[in-house]
């Protein structure tokens, strides 16, 4: 009950409040109203009924004095013209009944043998009355008169109705009255409610209330209305602040797409140019190195020692070019001259790679071992040319005194395979486990190890072309693990 009175509207609530109190102090009022007529109108009934007493009183005097008790009940039957005296007596002075009068209708009336009381007395729904009668200032007798109290009911019942009559039309104007009034209170909060909905569906902050009067509405209505106005700046500013974030981040994308093409775009003009270069540089340089060679075979020993040397150092030089050049050449095509990517069995790209160490595993004698490799997702020439220069490398910077021992392995390591090159040679310090992939970088010189430092860069750029990583993992003195990863499912072919 108190619950649904809660979800009321202001409207109904209003309307509930004032119609409750309204009709508390009508019903007070009409209860102290009803509560003085009773008074009044008993006071009214005892007076009349005295009056009534005292008339025949006086009117039976001369019947008492006479002993004329027939005369004395002649003047009683007179009262028959009062329909409220139920019974009436005359006592005389000795207590004794002396005249009687009962209303027609009643089939019997009981009088008390003597009244016993003077004055007025109210029983259950009569009123007894007992008058003395005087002659010469002297009780000759008394008169008794009963009275019903149906003009005490019927006053009550009148005055009820009339009382109800008016409740009821006042409560309806009340109402009409309260209903029109309310919306002084009612209209503004409704606008309010209303606007508080459009702005949270449309979130739009650029309405305002119409403030109708000056009062605490009012000034929750400017309050509101200020409060909008702070969001809606906060908004604006908002959103300017975001419009301009988007392009500035736009800008810099932009700018770094732009970048990154032309980053792109030099890395192919270099490979580009490092092929066109390496490769057209072979020509003259498998020419300077015939006649050097056929210098060298003519005129050894027929020329002074130091031109004997010179060309000993030509030779060389010419050697190491050509190496270089090749392995230049090599590096190059792996971005421009790669195959596809495809299902590749990695275990015919070791011989393959196996085939081409031949005479280096054989001048060695090293031994090279492997597990059961699977087929992966790669160029099978660039795999043969990785394990080639992990496995020629492992067995270059062996230990001279022991034999070189390298163990070729792969696993399945999540999204990745991942292969490892695994040799007993001299080992690698770990601060130079980053710098040893750089293209040219080399951690001996040429007399004590002999290799242009691209090697390891080559097999940088094929695992990186495959969408892999390499590393490796070792300590100097106690061997080298060369690990590399392909992945499982590869990307795009690059
Ligand atoms: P190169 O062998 O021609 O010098 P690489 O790029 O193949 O060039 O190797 C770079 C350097 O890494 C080498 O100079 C060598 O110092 C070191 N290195 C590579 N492989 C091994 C290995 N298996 N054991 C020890 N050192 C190695």
């Amino acid at each position: 009950m108190l619950k649904a009175f809660q979800n009321l509207s202001i409207k109904w609530k209003l309307v509930f409040i004032s119609m409750l109190t309204t009709s508390a102090v009508f019903l007070l009022a009409a209860a102290a109203i009803i509560a003085d007529n009773r008074i009044q109108t008993r006071t009214t009934l005892v007076n009349d009924l005295s009056s009534l007493a005292q008339v025949t009183g006086s009117n039976t005097t001369s019947a008492l004095a006479f002993n004329d008790p027939e005369s004395a009940k002649m003047t009683l039957s007179s009262l028959k013209a009062k329909p409220n005296i139920l019974g009436a007596a005359i006592y005389a002075k000795d207590g004794k009944i002396f005249a009687t009068y009962m209303r027609e209708d009643l089939k019997e009336f009981s009088f008390p043998s003597a009244p016993g009381f003077k004055g007025h007395r109210f029983e259950n729904d009569r009123l007894a009355l007992s008058k003395e009668i005087q002659l010469d200032r002297e009780a000759i007798g008394a008169v008794y008169l009963v009275s019903d109290l149906k003009e005490l009911s019927s006053s009550l019942k009148r005055y009820i109705s009339i009382i109800t009559l008016i409740f009821l039309i006042s409560s309806f104007l009340n109402f009409i009255l309260l209903s029109l009034l309310q919306r002084i209170i009612s209209v503004p909060l409704h606008r309010l409610v209303k606007t508080v909905d459009y702005i949270s569906t449309e979130k739009d902050f650029s309405v305002r209330v119409e403030k109708l009067y000056q009062d605490e509405l009012g000034t929750l209505i400017d309050g509101f209305n200020a409060m909008l106005g702070q969001i809606q700046e906060r908004d604006a500013s908002l959103r300017k602040a975001h419009d301009e974030l988007e392009d500035r981040v736009e800008e810099r994308t932009f700018e770094l797409k732009r970048r990154t093409e032309d980053l792109t775009r030099s890395n192919k003009e270099l490979e580009q140019f490092a092929y066109v270069a390496s490769h057209d540089l072979q020509e003259p340089l498998r020419m300077v190195a015939s006649y050097v060679q056929l210098l060298s075979r003519r005129y050894k020993g027929k020329l002074d020692t130091d031109a004997d040397d010179f060309i000993n150092y030509a030779v060389d030089g010419t050697k190491r070019m050509q190496n270089l050049i090749n392995d230049l050449l090599a590096y190059s095509r792996i971005g421009t001259k790669g195959k596809t990517i495809e299902p590749t069995p990695a275990e015919e790209c070791l011989e393959t790679a196996l085939l081409n160490l031949q005479g280096t595993i054989e001048d060695n004698q090293a031994i090279v071992t492997h597990d059961p490799l699977p087929t992966v997702p790669a160029d099978s020439t660039q795999l043969s040319q990785l394990l080639q220069n992990l496995i020629g490398n492992g067995i270059k910077y062996r230990k001279k005194e022991i034999r070189p021992e390298i163990h070729v392995s792969c696993e399945k390591k999540g999204e990745e395979w991942v292969f490892a090159v695994k040799d007993n040679g001299i080992g690698i310090d770990a601060q130079y486990f980053d710098r040893i992939f750089v293209i040219f970088q080399r951690l001996w010189n040429k007399e004590e190890y002999p290799g242009t430092g691209i090697g390891l860069s080559i097999c940088k750029k094929i695992v990186e072309r495959h969408g892999g990583r390499i590393w490796v993992e070792s300590e100097p003195g106690a061997g080298s693990t060369f690990f590399f990863s392909l992945p499982v499912n590869p990307k795009e072919n690059v």
